[in-house]
């Protein structure tokens, strides 16, 4: 089995490859590892061969592995990506570094209240139902606009782009549609001058097609980690 640091080292070669086809610095794009599942010790290879930002779905999971990685705090940076329930909001706000997932005003406003003090803001993008499913989070298209410009303004927030799952699907050109869909959302916006630098698109299995439609950050698991045999909610 391939260990974690040449996985790492081939979703680098894959990012890479992206960016030479799309006529992309390799900066320009952002790779988060999504540990869920996986335990400290596996966030603990990653770090070792380069990686420091870290995505999870499930607050008290991720809790424990940021405190079992407490000596590396510093140099860690811990993304939420999965779903956010209101009474959960207090331990993201003190905890985390960013936030994917809010999908709703009430859910900014509750972190912009419980971010502490000393912390630097709390960086956050907004989930959008690119795909149109009626069982997905996130906000429809329509809604962003209006979302975004009332998150930009909450104190202890910092709004920096525009996060989708589209729809699992294995051909390139079906993959680029959604995540164009998104770009040309979050174009939309900055042209209306909302200061956003993130495009939050592409996992394991269609990284490709995002970096194409202008990802700079894209959240892989399985490609780093392995497959996930526990799903849990
Ligand atoms: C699990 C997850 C990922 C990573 O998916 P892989 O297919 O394992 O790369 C990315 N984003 C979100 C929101 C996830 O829940």
């Amino acid at each position: 089995m391939a260990t974690i640091s040449q996985n790492i080292q081939q979703v680098r070669e894959r990012i890479a490859a992206a960016c030479a086809r799309a006529g992309r610095p390799v900066e320009s794009v952002t790779l988060l590892a999504v540990s869920k599942t996986f335990d400290a010790d596996c966030v603990r290879q990653a770090h070792a061969a380069g990686l420091t930002r870290f995505g999870e779905n499930y607050v008290q999971e991720a809790v424990h592995k940021i405190e079992a990685l407490g000596d590396l705090r510093d140099r860690l940076e811990w993304h939420l990506i999965g779903p956010l329930q209101s009474n959960k909001t207090r331990v993201v706000a003190e905890r985390f570094d960013w936030v994917h997932s809010v999908d709703r005003p009430k859910i900014a406003e509750r972190l912009s209240a419980q971010r502490p003090e000393g912390l630097p803001p709390l960086q956050v993008c907004l989930q959008v139902n690119i795909s149109g499913e009626a069982t997905k989070s996130g906000l429809a298209p329509h809604e962003v606009s209006e979302v975004a410009r009332a998150v930009a303004r909450l104190p202890g927030l910092r709004l920096r782009g525009l996060m989708a799952i589209p729809e699992p699907t294995g051909d390139l050109e079906a993959q680029r549609r959604p995540h164009r869909a998104l770009r040309e959302l979050w174009q939309r916006l900055r042209e209306e001058g909302l200061p956003l630098d993130t495009l939050s698109i592409g996992m394991s299995q269609d990284l490709e097609a995002a970096i194409l439609e202008g990802a700079t950050l894209v959240r892989v698991g399985t490609a780093i980690f392995g497959r996930r045999e526990v799903l849990r909610g």
